[in-house]
C-alpha cells in the first residue's frame, strides 16, 4: 500500500499566500481531512472535485485534525453542499469547532491586557471560521477512520491545541499530521508566524511519540508533504525551537531589572530575537505557555508588581 496511491493533495494557499494542504483519501468512499477556511470549498475543493470527475455526494466524511480556523472553516459550505456528510474531530477541541464565538473566545480572548484583537480582526477570523456546523461525532486516541480501503488509527498528540489528532496509517509508514510539527513557524521572513502550542510538556511528548512512529512520508498541513530525513529533521527544529524559546525567555527575565507582565516579556523577547516574526496571538500564547512551564520547574514566579500581575526569574521561595 503506497500513500500516494490512496492519498491526493490539495492545494489550497491562502490569500496572503501561505501554504495549506488538504488531503483526499481515496477507496470505496472519499474522506478529507481538514475543510481550510471559509473560502476554501467555493475556491479550492468543489473545483478540484469538478475537475477530477467527482461530485460532493461521494464525500462522506470529513475529519478535522484540530480546531483552528484554518482547518475548520470550510465546514459550513462543505455540508451546505452534502447534507449527509461526516464531520468527526477529538473530543477536546469539538466545542471549538461548532461554535466559532466559543473559539474565538477562548483562543483569541484568552490574554486579556496582554493581547487582545481588534474589530476588524475579529470580523475577519469570524468570517473565515464560516458557518457553526454540529460534529457527527467525537474522535478519541486509537479509534480507527477510514475510507474502507485505507483505514487510519487516530492518535491524540495535544500541544499545538487540545485535541490536536494526526491520522497514521502503519501499512504505508505515514501519518497525516495537521499542525504538529511546529518547526520554527510558518510564513515569508517579516511576518513569520510564530510556532503556536498551549502547553509545553504535552507538545514534546507528542513529538517524541511522532518519532517513534518512524514514518517514510509525513502529510503536513503548511510544509507539505515530508518524507523520510525531511521528517526528522522537521521533529529536530520543533524540539529546538522550544528549548531556546525557554532559554531565551530566561535571559530576558534575568536581564530586566523589574518584573515584566506577558505583553512586556514578549515584546522584549520579540525585539531580542524574532523580529522578522509577527507579533500577535502565536507568540504571546506560545511565551505564556513556557511562562507556565518555567514557573512549575521553579526558574520563574508570578508577582504583583504596580498592580499588575508579572513574570520575574527565579522561584519565589
Ligand atoms: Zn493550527
Amino acid at each position: 500500500m503506497r500513500f500516494h496511491d490512496w492519498i491526493e493533495t490539495l492545494s489550497c494557499p491562502m490569500e496572503d499566500g501561505a501554504a495549506l494542504d488538504l488531503y483526499l483519501v481515496r477507496g470505496e468512499s472519499m474522506m478529507l481531512i481538514d475543510s481550510g477556511l471559509a473560502s476554501t470549498p467555493e475556491q479550492y475543493i468543489f473545483p478540484y472535485l469538478e475537475r477530477t470527475g467527482r461530485t460532493m455526494s461521494q464525500l462522506q466524511a470529513v475529519v478535522i485534525t484540530h480546531a483552528h480556523v484554518d482547518h475548520f472553516g470550510g465546514n459550513g459550505d462543505l455540508h451546505r453542499a452534502n447534507r449527509n456528510l461526516r464531520f468527526y474531530i477529538h473530543r477536546s477541541d469539538l466545542e471549538w469547532a461548532e461554535d466559532r464565538r466559543k473559539h474565538f473566545m477562548e483562543l483569541y480572548e484568552a490574554l486579556p491586557g496582554q493581547w487582545e484583537p481588534g474589530d476588524g480582526y475579529r470580523r475577519e477570523v469570524l468570517r473565515q471560521c464560516g458557518g457553526d456546523v454540529p460534529i457527527t461525532a467525537a474522535l478519541v486516541e486509537g479509534e480507527l477512520v477510514g475510507t474502507g480501503s485505507v483505514v487510519f488509527t487516530c492518535m491524540h498528540m495535544p500541544g499545538h491545541s487540545p485535541g490536536h489528532l494526526i491520522l497514521h496509517q502503519q501499512e504505508m509508514k505515514a501519518a497525516i499530521c495537521g499542525d504538529l510539527l511546529q518547526q520554527a513557524g510558518t510564513g515569508p521572513q517579516g511576518k513569520r508566524v510564530f510556532p503556536l502550542y498551549h502547553q509545553v510538556e504535552p507538545y514534546l511528548q507528542s513529538l517524541e511519540r511522532f518519532k517513534a512512529l518512524q514514518l517514510q512520508t509525513a502529510a503536513t498541513s503548511h510544509f507539505g508533504l515530508l518524507e523520510g530525513e525531511k521528517i526528522t529533521e522537521a521533529i529536530r527544529l520543533s524540539r529546538d525551537f522550544v528549548k531556546d524559546h525557554n532559554d531565551r525567555l530566561l535571559n530576558v527575565l534575568q536581564e530586566a531589572d523589574e518584573p515584566l507582565t506577558l505583553k512586556e516579556l514578549t515584546w522584549r523577547v520579540h525585539a531580542a530575537y524574532y523580529s522578522e516574526y509577527e507579533l500577535g496571538l502565536q507568540i504571546h500564547a506560545t511565551t505564556y505557555a513556557h511562562c507556565q512551564h518555567l514557573r512549575d520547574r521553579e526558574l520563574v514566579h508570578r508577582c504583583l508588581h504596580q498592580g499588575q500581575m508579572t513574570w520575574k526569574a527565579g522561584s519565589s521561595k
